[in-house]
């Protein structure tokens, strides 16, 4: 018998500033909720004006979890303390395992034209949160598109099923066996994706209207599922959303900006780390 989740909570994303002043809506990580275990962060960016992105997120460190950044329109240019440079265009992925400690930037390669996307905090568990650095650089070509009649899917992470059998996205090796599917729905459309009982999940609509589990979500929403086997989504007018889901760490969250630890030590540690160049 499926058991279909249902929306548990609902948060509108609110208008924030991050980096040099990049305007973007934050829901997670925010004042109405500081956290979702394992997710610290939710960040909608979206604008047609420069003055929005312009200034980008120059240098700054991360220790202790990881940073998922999903490009939807528009070029970032993506530097770090390790050498590693490049570019995320359109569809493309990067998923950053921060763990003991990265220093990057992450800058707008463009004067004008749309920018969007969207950056997700993951934590780590404390047996991960020292480990080495890891990117998954991710190209768009490599993100599987599936097709289920009108309803269009773009598989980052988990699997769906498609025509042809299962399609896995190219994120691997994630400590809380992440799901991320960015789902299209057609005027009509509908969907029903499976996510394992006990992982935490949510959906987060950016354009129109989408059914979760029978509560209708307007743009910029956010829902909480409950518990369950999987979800259903639909569409009366159309509608895109990403489904995000992991399995929750349920260990204590010591945070100061961009450190995530378990401990207010080993914080002091960090921002010590940091300062003395050891990052
Ligand atoms: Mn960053």
């Amino acid at each position: 018998m499926s058991n279909s989740r249902k929306v548990s909570r609902v948060i509108l994303s609110q208008i924030a500033s991050d980096g040099a002043g990049v305007k973007l809506r934050r829901s997670i990580g925010g004042e109405q909720l500081s956290e979702l275990d394992p997710f610290l962060l939710l960040d909608n960016f979206g604008t047609e004006n420069p003055d929005d992105y312009i200034a980008g997120f120059p240098s700054h460190p991360h220790r202790g979890f990881e940073t998922v950044t999903y490009m939807i329109d528009g070029q970032m240019r993506h530097k770090d303390s390790t050498g590693a440079e490049g570019i995320l265009g359109p569809g493309s992925v990067q998923w950053m395992t921060a763990g003991r400690g990265i220093v990057h930037s992450e800058m707008p390669e463009q004067r004008e034209g749309r920018m969007s996307g969207f950056q997700l905090w993951v934590n780590l568990p404390a047996s991960d949160k020292m480990c080495v650095p890891r990117y998954q650089n991710i190209d768009p070509e490599d993100v599987p598109l599936v097709e289920l009649g009108t309803t269009k899917l773009r598989v980052l992470a988990g699997a769906v099923t498609g025509p042809d059998g299962i399609v896995s996205g190219p994120v691997k090796g994630v400590a809380t066996d992440p799901i991320y599917i960015d789902i299209t729905l057609a005027k009509g459309g509908s969907y029903h994706h499976a996510v394992p009982e006990g992982h935490t999940a949510f959906i987060y609509v950016f354009e129109g209207n989408v059914d979760v589990g029978g509560t209708e979500l307007k743009q910029h929403h956010l829902a909480i599922l409950s518990d369950g086997d999987s979800v259903d989504l639909k569409a009366k007018t159309g509608g895109r959303a990403i489904l995000v889901a992991g399995r929750p760490i349920g260990e204590p969250v010591a945070r100061y900006g961009p450190f995530v630890m378990n401990s207010h030590e080993e914080i002091q540690q960090a921002v010590q780390d940091f300062q003395s160049g050891n990052f």
